[in-house]
């Protein structure tokens, strides 16, 4: 049974880019399944001699707020079920929004494990701000920039633990 790393967070966080950058170079295994599993991506990963699965959870399609939450909330959900460990992925120039506290009180429930990562530090000048995100209540945070990839080895180390 392979290991699946999850990545979920509400739109615009960069879970998109996250998956890119792990999955980078190796090629998709599954892509854009039909039904119930249409918005999500499932790719292969390796770090230290450990082959993985990563899904990107996101691409809602949604006519309304509502629906546009309960999908979220949804995949949220699948995620915790199937997941070996959960990306929370947080973004540190806008804050905590209501919809990450929201899933954040979903994952607190979960027992699996769940890495709050804190993306878009381009530079070390807002690692003050990504302090706030320990009030989510899910214990440690990694600090990363998916777009550079600085901190994503540091967050890998950890998870492969759980392997
Ligand atoms: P998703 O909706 O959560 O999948 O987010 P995307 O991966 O599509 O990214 C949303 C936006 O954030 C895009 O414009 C990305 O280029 C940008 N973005 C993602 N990661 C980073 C990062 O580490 N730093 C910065 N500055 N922007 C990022
Ligand atoms: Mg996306």
């Amino acid at each position: 049974m392979s290991n699946i790393v999850a990545i979920v967070g509400r739109p615009n966080v960069g879970k998109s880019t996250l998956y890119n950058r792990l999955t980078e170079s190796r090629k998709a295994i599954v892509d854009d399944f039909s039904g119930v599993t249409r918005d999500r991506h499932y790719g292969l990963a390796e770090w230290l001699n450990h082959n993985f699965t990563v899904i990107d959870t996101g691409g809602y399609v949604a006519n309304s707020d509502d629906v546009f939450e309960a999908a979220i909330r949804e995949q949220v959900d699948i995620a915790i079920e199937e997941a070996t460990v959960v990306l929370f992925v947080v973004d540190v120039t806008t804050g905590i929004t209501d919809l990450d506290d929201e899933i954040a009180s979903r994952l607190r429930k979960s027992k699996k494990p769940v890495f709050v990562v804190v993306n878009k530090l381009d530079n070390n000048n807002q690692v003050a701000d990504a302090m706030v995100f320990y009030s989510l209540g899910l214990g440690e945070i990694f600090t990363i920039s998916s777009m550079t990839g600085s901190g994503t080895g540091e967050l890998l180390d950890e998870v492969v633990k759980h392997f």
